[in-house]
Order: structure tokens, then sequence, then C-alpha cells
């Protein structure tokens, strides 16, 4: 099975490297696909490209085995479609093996407005990470869909090839890249959010409103 989780990762945290970790090992899968989403860089705002993102991405999994970096919507450039990854996945992997991709309740709660969603379920299986806070509206098309078409359990998902639905609530750390940005801006350290080596290179190319060779 391949598992696919997406985010900005402006830049990637401690939160994003466990939650990933936890999915590999609640799920039973060998490796998780980071996907970073193609964010045009915005041109008056100290920040990071897409291009930056990637190799602080890079730096934060060197060495782990269970987490692999999926350039594909930085390469595809331009609006970032989850359906249009798991298509290009789907035509990769062939029809049979089963994919899932990886979403948060606050994302999911807009699923039915994401473009083609509808579509999603033909191509793989949706795993729905409990985020404290971000409950969904019972009546809505999310969480009708998660009710129509949820297994209790990861092993479920192996029986196809998508088209499930599961809901995993593992131990979340309260760690956001926003937070970080904040920190960085307002030259607060965010040390011990990240790994050592994303703080480096941080400061190494002054990301962040960042001065460069901060301390
Ligand atoms: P920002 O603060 O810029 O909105 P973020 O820290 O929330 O960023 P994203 O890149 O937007 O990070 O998140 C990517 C995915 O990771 C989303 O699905 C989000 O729900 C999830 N996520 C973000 N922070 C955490 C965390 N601390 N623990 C687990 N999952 C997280």
């Amino acid at each position: 099975m391949q598992v696919i989780y997406g985010g900005t990762f402006d830049p990637v945290h401690h939160g994003h490297l466990r939650l990933a970790v936890e999915l590999k090992e609640q799920l039973g899968v060998a490796t998780i696909r980071l996907v970073p989403a193609y964010v045009p860089p915005h041109r008056d705002e100290p920040g990071a490209t897409p291009e930056q993102r990637l190799r602080l991405l890079e730096l934060a999994i060197a060495g782990e085995p269970g987490l692999v970096l999926d350039d594909r919507e930085v390469r595809r450039e331009g609006a970032s479609y989850t359906t249009d990854t798991l298509r290009q996945l789907r035509n990769a992997m062939g029809s049979d093996e089963p994919l899932a991709m990886v979403v948060g309740t606050d994302a999911f709660a807009a699923f039915d407005r994401w473009r083609d969603w509808d579509q999603i379920p033909e191509l793989a299986h949706i795993v729905v990470v409990e985020r404290p806070g971000d409950p969904l509206d019972p009546e809505g098309v999310p969480a009708r869909l998660l009710a129509e078409r949820r297994v209790e359990h990861p092993s479920e998902l192996r029986h196809t090839p998508a088209g499930r639905a599961l809901i995993l609530a593992p131990p979340l750390l309260d760690i956001s890249a926003t937070g970080i940005r904040d920190r960085i801006a307002g030259d607060r350290s965010p040390r011990y959010l990240f790994p050592d080596a994303v703080w480096d290179e941080i400061r190494r190319l002054g990301l962040y409103g960042c001065p460069p060779g901060r301390r």
C-alpha cells in the first residue's frame, strides 16, 4: 500500500514528522510519501520558495528510510490538486495496489469543495486524522462520505485498492509552521520545534525574515 501525506511544509516541523512516523506504524506500511504542495512564492514577503521547502524536507528526513519525499506537485507547478496527484500515482502504480491519502479533519471539513473531490474515492482510500478543535459537521457531505465508507481497522484498507475511509487519532504535537515563522520573524528561538538541520539551513539561506548568520 502507498500512502501520501501532503501539506505546505513551510517549514516542515516535528508535528509533521511525528505524525508521519505514527501513520507509518499504525497503517503498517514501509514508507509514507510526503508531498509538498506547489505554492508560488509571494513577491514581497520573506518566505521560502517551493525548492527551498523541498530542501528543508529533504534535510529533515535524511537517514529515515520510512519517510520519502515526493516532489511531483512542486515539479508540476500551478495549483496543486490532490486529485491530479492521486491520478498520477494511480497511473504509475496500476489499478490493484491500495493507495491512501492522509488528511486532517481541518482540511477534510471542506473536502466537498476540492477540485474533482467525488473522484477521489475511486482513486484512493482516505485516512482522516482527528485534530482537536476541528470536529466535522455531522450533517455535512464529508461526514456522510466518511460514514458510508468507514472501516474500523487499518488492515481493511488492504482489501480493496481504493474507496474506504479510516479515522485515526494518533498523538499530535502542538506545533505549527505559522508559530515557527512568527518566532523567527520576532527574533525568538524556534529551536526544538524542528530538526536542527532545518534551522541551520533556514539561517544559512536567511529564510522567513531570518538575518543570515543569526544564532
Ligand atoms: P501553517 O501553520 O502554515 O498552516 P501547518 O504547520 O499547519 O502550517 P501544513 O503544511 O499546513 O502545516 O500541514 C500539512 C498537514 O500536516 C496538514 O494535513 C495538517 O493538518 C498537518 N499538521 C500540521 N501541523 C501538525 C501537527 N502539529 N501535528 C500533526 N499534523 C499536523
